[in-house]
Order: structure tokens, then C-alpha cells, then sequence
């Protein structure tokens, strides 16, 4: 057996019963790199420290055997990471769209809405819950 071979199978026996990396790990990852040079360009200590913290966290999780906790790790922070990268995307086209339309919330279940600007007042019906209320745009 060459040398390669013999560290891909104790690769293999060492990764059995492990997940490895998923999108939890990948973004503790990312964040140790950043926080690490962030804190080698700022020459902040701390930072250095809490990327160091970031790359433990991250390998522990890789080699941990307790799958189902970190199963429902990942999916709560895939499920926080959704929202909030949907909210960015939204705000960046509000912003865009700023001089096109008017956005306002529905009074009753305070989806955002959006009516084109200059069109004065009209009835708008939400898409979402149904309900009719006068708008000014
Ligand atoms: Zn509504």
C-alpha cells in the first residue's frame, strides 16, 4: 500500500461516522478568515482570537458524531441565513426602485406592498390577505 493510499484510508476511517463540512461550518469558515485578517489589518488582537474560535467551532463540528444536533444546527442558521439575505434583497430593490414606486405595509398583515408613483389615490386589495384599503401614491 503507497503512502497516499494509506492516508486516504485513515482519511476514511476517521471521517466515518461524520458529516463534515456543511453550509454552517463553510460560513464559520469564511468568518474566521475574515475576522482573521481583519484583525491582522487592524492589529486587533480580539478579532485574531474570535477567528481562532470560528476555525475550533468549525472543525469540531465537521468531526462531531452527534449528527441529528448538528443537522438541526445548520438547518436553523440555513433558515436565519434565507431570511436575512431575502431582506437585504428586498431593501437593495426598494432602493433601486425608490423613484418608480411607493412602498407601504398592509394595515392587516403588514406585507409590503408597492404602487407606482403619481398614480394619486386608489383602492389597493393586499395579494396576501385580501383586504381592500384606500392608498395614496
Ligand atoms: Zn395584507
Amino acid at each position: 500500500m503507497s503512502f497516499m493510499q494509506k492516508l486516504r484510508e485513515g482519511f476514511r476511517k476517521l471521517m466515518t461516522g461524520r458529516r463534515g463540512a456543511d453550509e454552517l461550518s463553510l460560513a464559520l469558515l469564511i468568518g474566521g478568515v475574515v475576522l482573521s485578517m481583519l484583525g491582522s489589518l487592524l492589529r486587533f488582537g480580539l478579532l485574531n482570537l474570535l477567528g481562532l474560535a470560528c476555525y475550533i467551532i468549525c472543525l469540531w463540528r465537521m468531526l462531531s458524531r452527534n449528527l441529528e444536533k448538528r443537522y438541526q444546527e445548520n438547518v436553523k442558521f440555513t433558515t436565519a441565513w434565507r431570511k436575512a439575505s431575502a431582506s437585504v434583497r428586498q431593501f437593495i430593490n426598494r432602493m433601486k426602485n425608490m423613484r418608480k414606486y411607493k412602498y407601504f405595509k398592509c394595515p392587516e398583515c403588514h406585507a409590503l406592498l408597492r404602487l407606482p408613483r403619481k398614480v394619486g389615490e386608489v383602492t389597493v386589495t393586499c395579494g396576501k390577505c385580501r383586504h381592500a384599503f384606500k392608498q395614496k401614491a
